[in-house]
């Protein structure tokens, strides 16, 4: 039972446990609950998540998880070909369940959130220079999501903008 014991990081386990039900010490059964947590978080999201909106989402199922906590989990997760890591440029790697099939991105400009998009323009080889081979494309789209859409303009703006002057103050004698 030692070397169960060596897998807990905060020594609070039980590993003397022998109730016959219990085949793991406490410790793993909290591993596999953070792990499940971490794993739920994403597969509902439906969309790339970056490590803190993980910790976000999956502290709801396990209060007290830590980033660090998230990190291991999703570094273990990939490792086991579950997750995948999106890279955009000159951002944190996101991470999305395995087995998605090939899809693009959108980023909102506002939100910074990364979608899903499920279309793709297909072959893209007439874009590719004389005698090149095309063998992968990699496709993000940025803009605003739906939340963070303007409303629909119905009017035009004035040509010079009505703003008050800031700045300005009333003083009331009394
Ligand atoms: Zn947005
Ligand atoms: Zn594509």
């Amino acid at each position: 039972m030692s070397s169960l014991r060596k897998l807990c990081e905060d020594g609070s386990a039980d590993a003397t446990r022998t109730t016959a039900h219990i085949r793991y010490p406490r410790c793993m059964e909290r591993n596999t609950r953070q792990r499940n947590a971490i794993r739920g978080a994403i597969a509902q999201a439906d969309r790339p998540l970056l490590p803190q909106e993980v910790l976000d989402a999956a502290q709801r199922e396990v209060p007290g998880l830590g980033i660090a906590t998230v990190y291991r989990n999703l570094k273990a997760l990939t490792a086991d070909g579950e997750l995948q890591a999106v890279n955009l440029p000159g951002e944190n790697p996101r991470f999305e369940l395995v087995g998605h099939r090939h899809h693009h991105h959108f980023q909102c400009r506002q939100c910074q959130r990364v979608f899903d998009v499920h279309a793709c323009p297909g072959d893209l080889s007439r874009l590719a220079p004389q005698g090149f081979t095309i063998e992968d494309h990699d496709l993000t789209l940025y803009g605003r999501c739906a939340d963070c859409a303007p409303p629909a303009q119905t009017t035009r703006r004035p040509a010079v903008a009505s703003a008050a002057a800031p700045g300005r103050t009333h003083r009331h004698r009394g």
